[in-house]
């Protein structure tokens, strides 16, 4: 089972990767949670991207494309994994493809979550990340047992310095003019699915089942 998640910013994506990805007991493949990994332990890496995601720009091609080829061909990968985040641009795309093309593999879905700009503002000023292991809570929608305290890991939950509206209103410019090409790339290939991200959590991921047959 290889899936892409695709979908603004705040649409869902890591929500709904994390079900599936228990589900089938496959890896959910974060380039974000990658990225501020390398942030947090100080990494060449993480050093050159930081200044692109604090100003809520897409890190360049050349950093991701390798790194994410790599991950992908690791052992806990045979079974398939689900890629959250990536491809995010046209050339991006095309890498993976090339890629699992060389390595005899093909995307079995990508699954657009459509949510609207309006919506987005709001679900990402209530997002709480975990600083431990990067679970993702809402405020409203998906609260922790304790404020401030991840349930699985009992790390400090943050507000992410990128979530905040002025970043925010920059990376849905990102969004649509680098990202949102995507969903016509996958038409094309014939594997994309959309479904309706304004719905509760639960009702998203019974949408997603019913397209991956599960
Ligand atoms: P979100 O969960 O809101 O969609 P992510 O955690 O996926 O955000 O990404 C955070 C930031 O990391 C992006 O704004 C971008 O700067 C960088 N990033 C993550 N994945 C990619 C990618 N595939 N290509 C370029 N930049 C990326
Ligand atoms: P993405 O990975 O696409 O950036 P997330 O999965 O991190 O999105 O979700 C963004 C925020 O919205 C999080 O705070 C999450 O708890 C919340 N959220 C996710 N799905 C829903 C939903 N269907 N309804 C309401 N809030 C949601
Ligand atoms: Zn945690």
């Amino acid at each position: 089972m290889k899936i892409v998640m695709l979908g603004a910013p705040g649409a869902g994506k890591g929500t709904q990767a994390d079900m599936i990805a228990d589900m089938f007991s496959i890896p959910h493949i974060s380039t974000g949670d990658i990225f501020r990994e390398n942030i947090k332990n100080g990494t060449e890496l993480g050093a050159k991207a930081k200044g692109y995601m604090d100003k809520g720009e897409l890190v360049p091609d050349e950093l991701v494309c390798d790194l994410v080829v790599d991950r992908i061909q690791q052992d806990d990968c045979v079974k398939g994994y689900i890629l959250d985040g990536f491809p995010r641009t046209i050339p991006q795309a095309n890498a993976l493809e090339e890629a699992l093309k060389a390595i005899g593999q093909k995307l079995d879905y990508a699954i657009d979550i459509e949510v609207p700009d309006e919506n987005i503002i709001s679900r990402m000023s209530g997002r709480r990340s975990c600083t431990g292991c990067n679970a993702v809570y809402h405020v409203v929608y998906n609260p922790p047992k304790t404020e401030g305290i991840c349930d699985k890991c009992g790390g400090k939950l943050v507000l992410r310095d990128d979530d905040k509206p002025e970043t925010v209103k920059n990376r849905l410019n990102v969004y649509h003019e680098q990202t949102q090409p995507l969903i016509d790339f996958y038409k094309g290939t014939g594997v994309l699915h959309e479904v309706d991200g304004t719905q509760t959590m639960e009702k998203v991921f019974a949408d997603i089942k019913n397209v991956i047959g599960a």
